[in-house]
């Protein structure tokens, strides 16, 4: 089903001297990585394996594969999107094979987005490969699709990832609507983050759906964090320690203008986010400086409110609500 591609593999090996890898995948392509382990015992290197967590390219075990002696990391399922390799890293995306699934899918989304429409298309690493055949299709059908920029954490024109919908926002003057393949995830993401409608396909599920009314309600809820936030004192700002997530100046400022008003604030790392972490700790109010998403898909298991950096600005009257909802801002940390 997937495509896992150790073109260079021989080459990255010899160039940097491996001896023994570490190997990261996230949960759902852990099925795949005895096909590594494999490919790596054949030529004489010992493979250990990451039974740690893996969200992103953000995520690189260098800790981990420095705990263990490795001399490299093979990250699986993720585009490489950040140069700040402490020791070697090898990418192996993990594309899907077949693109019928998304094919088989053309006239139903015909049916639902309709002739005559422009749209703004983008894929998943998983599925980035076949977006120029899909919108090829569609365009035959009488759509036509406008595929955007890439950007430093989307290497692929016409990728997403769950912060950065660089190809969606590129063009956003230009379509009447957005459709993400991927899962409800991404299409959450990009619908936070254009004022357009977004469509989701998931083509494993055989299914589209406009997700922005979904959004609408989860903005209501957020509006009521910054609310509570608003009203609270003993503020906690999260440094994010995975390598992609680290916005130590973000973090730093965000105190800066916390303090200007009127909060008690404090500085604080996380590297994993659980519940019980924060909920033990004085605080009333947290801003996140690591991953943004933690905040969208995780709020509800916290207590106190879990902030956006463009979030606590709404709340010290530094940015308008309706300014930064529906726009790029909203996710950037
Ligand atoms: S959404 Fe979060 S986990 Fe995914 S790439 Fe961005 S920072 Fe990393």
């Amino acid at each position: 089903m997937y495509k896992i591609d150790f073109n260079n593999l021989d080459e990255w090996i010899r160039e940097k001297r491996i001896k023994r890898v570490l190997i990261q995948a996230p949960l759902g392509l852990r099925p795949q990585i005895p096909l590594v382990v494999r490919y790596l015992k054949e030529r004489n290197i010992e493979a250990i394996i990451s039974t740690g967590k893996c969200w992103g390219a953000c995520d690189i075990a260098y800790w981990e594969a420095e705990a263990i002696g490795a001399d490299g990391i093979v990250h699986m399922g993720h585009a490489k999107f950040a140069n700040y390799d402490e020791i070697p890293v090898f990418y192996v995306e993990c594309r899907l094979a077949d693109p019928n699934p998304l094919l088989e899918m053309v006239d139903r989304v015909s049916e639902v987005i309709g002739e005559g429409k422009i749209v703004g298309i983008g894929a998943t690493i998983q599925w980035v490969e076949f977006l120029d055949l899909f919108a090829e299709k569609l365009r035959e059908r009488g759509i036509r699709v406008l595929t955007g920029k890439r950007s430093f954490r989307t290497p692929y024109r016409g990728q997403v990832v769950g912060c950065d919908y660089t190809c969606i926002w590129s063009v956003n003057d230009k379509i009447d609507c957005s459709l993400i393949i991927g899962s409800r995830f991404h299409g959450i993401g990009a619908s936070l983050t254009t004022p357009k409608p977004v469509y989701v396909i998931d083509p494993e599920l055989k299914k589209i759906r406009e997700i922005s009314s979904e959004v609408r309600e989860l903005l209501k809820c957020r509006y009521a964090w910054i609310e509570t936030f608003r009203n609270s004192r003993k503020i906690g700002v999260l440094i994010g320690v995975k390598p992609g997530q680290r916005k130590i100046h973000t973090a730093y400022r965000m105190k800066n203008i916390l303090e200007e008003c009127g909060k008690e604030v404090d500085l604080l790392t996380v590297d994993e986010l659980d519940a019980d972490q924060l909920d033990n700790l004085p605080y009333e109010g947290y801003v996140n400086t690591a991953c943004p998403r933690l905040s969208i898909e995780d709020q509800m298991k916290f207590r106190t409110p879990l902030l956006l950096p463009s979030e606590a600005l709404i709340a010290c009257g530094k940015l308008k609500w309706e300014n930064t909802i529906y726009s790029r801002r909203y996710l950037i940390s």
